[in-house]
């Protein structure tokens, strides 16, 4: 049995307790002035929220909301110089089949280092890629020599599920604590296999995402505008943290069911300076997430929304509201984000 008690500091409400019994991870976090018991198991997760009047409300997760697609591109635009020509001399990895696939293309060569939405995709040769979902706690961590990762070793660190050798004589190690990654190896451009990729909508920071489309979208479903976005259909590389960022931007009720014309334009815009302000920043670092050379990005020191419940609103000072929707902790301002 593991025990571990962490303080964020960066977000000083979030104390937690943590203790490991087999394959169980247990949490007791505090968190956003909620108290909440938390189950984590590589099969799934379980969590009860209590608010400071003792009610209690359904699971929500808790642990990181990360990597989106800030993140992957900042990885992936470390990896592009660095990975094309090289070829896979060995590879190691942990046996259960979301990791099993890192031993497939020992003898291949990567051609390309693309992504699309929250998924790495890496070009092979012979029309195969292997395709990288980070999760909650993935990391994608490349060295120039294998001494220089040698604590960081598949079989020398705990949370390192799988390892490559390059014929150059680097490394590139996956590396995920909560284990909720994934690699695929594909046919290249079948994404069959994988449902959220096979039905992902436009990146947001290319010509084909339009604001009549995110419009005609969104009004497809009455389900709350933020649950649609973290769906990836209107537009790709949405999660917790950039939904709540861009819709404190926009001026736009999570909640919503149903959103105008001007709003969705309004959201279009924000979505787009979000994550691009966010690649600029090289990705948020709230835990877990490095770079590919294993430094933090710095967005969240850009921060106006996220993980800011209680505290006054940048634009109307309001104290902004935190909740779980739909299972994820939202924050929002009550004041100026109507719907
Ligand atoms: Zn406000």
């Amino acid at each position: 049995m593991v025990l571990h008690v962490g303080k964020n500091t960066r977000f000083g409400q979030d104390l937690e307790v943590e203790i490991v019994v087999g394959r169980w991870v247990a949490k007791v976090v505090v968190r956003f002035g909620y108290v909440g018991l938390v189950g984590v198991h590589p099969l799934g997760l379980a969590a009860v929220w209590f608010n400071h009047t003792g009610a209690m409300s359904p699971s929500g997760t808790l642990v990181t909301d990360m990597p989106e697609l800030p993140e992957v591109e900042t990885i992936r635009r470390q990896l592009a110089p660095l990975l094309p020509g090289r070829s896979v001399t060995g590879a190691d990895s942990h046996g259960s089949e979301k990791f099993l696939p890192a031993r497939l293309i020992v003898g291949a060569r990567f051609a390309t280092v693309g992504r699309r939405g929250k998924y790495l995709i890496i070009g092979l040769d012979e029309d195969h890629e292997l395709v990288v979902h980070l999760g909650m706690t993935g990391q994608l961590l490349h060295a120039a020599t294998v001494d220089a990762l040698a604590p960081l070793r598949f079989g020398t660190d705990p949370h390192v599920r799988a390892e490559w050798l390059l014929d150059d004589g680097a490394i590139l190690v996956y590396r995920d604590v909560r284990r909720f990654g994934r690699l695929r190896v594909v046919e290249t451009g079948d994404y069959s296999s994988i449902a959220t990729l096979a039905t992902i909508g436009p990146e947001p920071l290319d010509q084909t995402f339009t604001a009549a489309g995110l419009h005609e979208a969104v009004s497809k479903s009455t389900r709350h505008i933020k649950t649609q976005l973290l769906s990836q259909r209107p537009v790709a590389g949405i999660g917790n943290i950039y939904a709540d960022e861009a819709l404190w931007a926009a001026s736009i009720d999570p909640a919503a069911r149903t959103i105008s014309r001007p709003a969705a334009a309004r959201l279009h815009h924000a979505i787009r300076s979000v994550i691009r302000s966010a690649i600029d920043n090289g990705g948020t670092t709230l835990r877990d997430y490095r770079t590919a050379d294993g430094s933090s990005g710095s967005n969240q020191f850009a921060l106006v929304c996220y993980g800011r419940g209680g505290e006054p609103c940048l634009r109307c000072e309001t104290p902004l509201r935190s909740k779980v929707i739909d299972a994820r902790t939202t924050t929002w301002c009550p004041a100026c984000q109507r719907r």
